[in-house]
């Protein structure tokens, strides 16, 4: 038996068996074949290939009605790279000029397309579909299976190095019943979209890939970041009955605190507790939990295309999905924020780079206005039939705020030059996620009808960690004084201005941090997962706001995120659900 820690970014507990999703690529060795073997290796080619286009548009169609034909299209893509010419005739030519074997004519040949990817501009994001495609013809040709997480036939846990956006975009939910990672960290896309799928999960399990080969039992404690590989009958019954007892309490809460306010004992109000998605169809899960709106719709998922802009109509009926499930309850829309950790298959010719630091999210908008004024005027035409509000991610400082309010004005004149619906008074935000803008908070919240506090993004850049980096999880710490003063400051501004200030990073679903959120004066928390609401409104129940203030203004004043922490432990000790 062997017990790994690592960060828990999902909670609950999971018994399965391990699934190691490999990152390497299947090693072919050199091989030959004699002159009157050609024809053979030739068909044997051509047979694979075959199947493999048909794999990619099997699982499309099942992707198109099980999750999103947007998804789907990037596998009909990739179906169609194989049926490119020069590249079959490519890997034939290997076979009939240099009498490569049909596996090492694929290698040779993907190694070779992968380099004269890498070196443009333009193609170097499709060199991991490369990767993929020839996993999935050295896997037809050598029989080495294993690897394919979206087609499983059983209930698993997935082991991985790291999982790309593509992959998670691609897993089986209903298959996938546990995720361990090594290199992922707390707030990395695998983590969220982890959470938002309600699936146990613990990244940053140093050495785990090479500790499990597949197959083994697995236990994934994503409560208390756990991991333990070939339990003994003994933990295994122990576990079985924790994660039984989990579910019971967390049934029983939730029946419990469905229907109360979200207020403290004193009476403060928290207006909402809302919750973010990241696909419509989670918002039905959202109100299961009792989240009383919408706090963040991430609206990135629908441009997974790489070959088209979605259409006005594209998000729009994305959008009514989530609006007519609503039933008039609050929405806040988000728009594009796309670049470094979420850096999609976008249309070749644009210039998004992998870096928190560059051309990602308001700033790329901004610089395509063929991808943001879409967006704009569908989420102005959705304001027609259902409460809701836009929101700006990225926001840096006064200018940039200016900027993005005068596209949203062009978008307004084209639609009353059109003469189409949308709400005029729909209500506009930012996401407060720059220290810069948490510092120039006073000036923002002039023109500005609500502030989001983003802590992933914040934190991030308050402290120079990245958030998706496991070797600098340690230093990623949601207490530290300096973040705190810069959500008090954004607190500060949006009072003074009359505004509402909400908070939709993962720091608003930890419990540990519910008292003090409650005490810098947050009007809403926006929680994910969902699960998390009626545990984290019994605490707000339990408290009184007098006492949170006190406990706010005594953890500013800690000399660092240690001592800020041993605060908020000895009030989370006295809570009633710190267990
Ligand atoms: C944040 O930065 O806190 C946030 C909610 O946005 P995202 O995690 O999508 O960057
Ligand atoms: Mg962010």
């Amino acid at each position: 038996m062997n017990i790994q820690h690592g960060k828990p970014v999902s909670e609950g507990i999971v018994i399965g068996k391990s699934f190691l999703l490999e990152s390497e690529s299947i090693r072919i060795p050199a091989k030959y074949i004699t002159e009157n073997h050609i024809d053979n290796e030739i068909q044997k080619l051509k047979t694979v290939m075959k199947e493999v286009v048909d794999e990619l548009h099997r699982f499309a169609d099942t992707l198109a009605k099980t999750t999103s034909p947007k998804i789907a299209e990037i596998f009909v893509g990739h179906a169609g790279m194989l049926e490119d010419d020069s590249l079959r005739e490519e890997m034939h030519a290997a076979i009939k000029e240099k009498c490569f074997t049909a596996e090492f004519a694929v290698a040779s040949t993907m190694r070779r397309w992968r380099e004269t990817f890498s070196k443009n501009d333009f193609l170097q994001k499709h060199v991991p579909d490369l990767d993929d495609l020839e996993r999935r013809l050295l896997r037809h040709l050598t029989g080495h299976e294993g690897e394919d997480i979206s087609n499983l036939q059983d209930e698993i846990v997935l082991v991985a190095h790291s999982l790309s956006p593509m992959q998670i975009a691609s897993l089986d939910s209903d298959k996938v019943k546990g995720i361990v990672s090594e290199g992922d960290g707390p707030t990395s896309h695998a983590a969220i979209i982890a959470s938002a799928f309600g699936i146990p999960a613990v990244v940053g399990a140093e050495n785990i890939t090479r500790r499990v080969s597949g197959g083994e039992s697995i236990i994934v404690d994503g409560t208390n970041g756990h991991v333990i590989v070939e339990p003994d009958r003994e933990t295994c019954l122990r576990y079985s009955s924790r994660s039984r007892k989990l579910q019971e309490s967390e049934r029983s809460l939730l029946e419990e605190m469905r229907d109360l306010p979200s207020k403290t004992q004193d009476g403060r109000r928290i207006f909402s507790l809302v919750a973010n998605i990241e696909s419509p169809k989670a918002t039905a899960k959202a109100l299961d939990y009792g989240a009383e709106g919408i706090g963040l719709y991430r609206t990135e998922l629908l441009f997974l295309d790489s070959e088209r802009i979605p259409s006005v109509d594209e998000h729009f009926h994305a959008y009514m999905e989530a609006i007519n499930k609503l039933d008039g309850r609050p929405i806040v829309m988000r728009t594009l924020d796309i670049g470094a950790d979420k850096l999609w298959k976008l249309k070749p010719d644009l210039e998004a780079r992998e870096s928190f630091l560059g051309l990602r999210s308001l700033r790329y908008c901004l610089k395509n206005p063929d991808i943001f004024k879409p967006q704009l005027r569908a989420i102005l035409k959705a304001g027609a039939y259902g409460n809701v509000s836009l929101m700006f991610p990225m926001v840096s400082g006064v200018e940039e705020w200016e900027e993005a309010l005068k596209v949203l004005d062009d978008v307004k004149s084209d639609m009353d030059a059109a003469g189409e619906d949308y709400d005029p008074d729909m209500r506009v935000g930012m996401m407060i996620e720059l220290p810069s803008a948490a510092m120039c908070a006073d000036a923002l919240a002039e023109r500005c009808d609500f502030f989001s506090i983003g802590t992933n993004d914040l934190i991030q850049y308050t402290l120079a960690v990245d958030r998706a980096e496991k070797d600098v999880a340690g230093l990623y710490r949601p207490e530290h004084p300096a973040v705190l003063k810069l959500i008090k400051l954004t607190v500060d501004a949006a009072r003074k201005a009359g505004i509402h200030v909400g908070i939709c990073g993962a720091m608003a679903s930890s419990p540990l941090f519910t008292p003090l959120l409650i005490g810098l004066g947050l009007d809403s928390l926006s929680l994910a997962p969902p699960q998390s609401l009626p545990r984290i409104k019994k605490i707000i129940r339990s408290i009184k706001f007098s006492e949170a203030r006190q406990l706010a203004a005594r953890v500013l004043e800690a000399r660092g995120p240690d001592r800020a922490r041993e605060l908020l432990m000895e009030v989370n000790e006295s809570l009633p659900d710190s267990s």
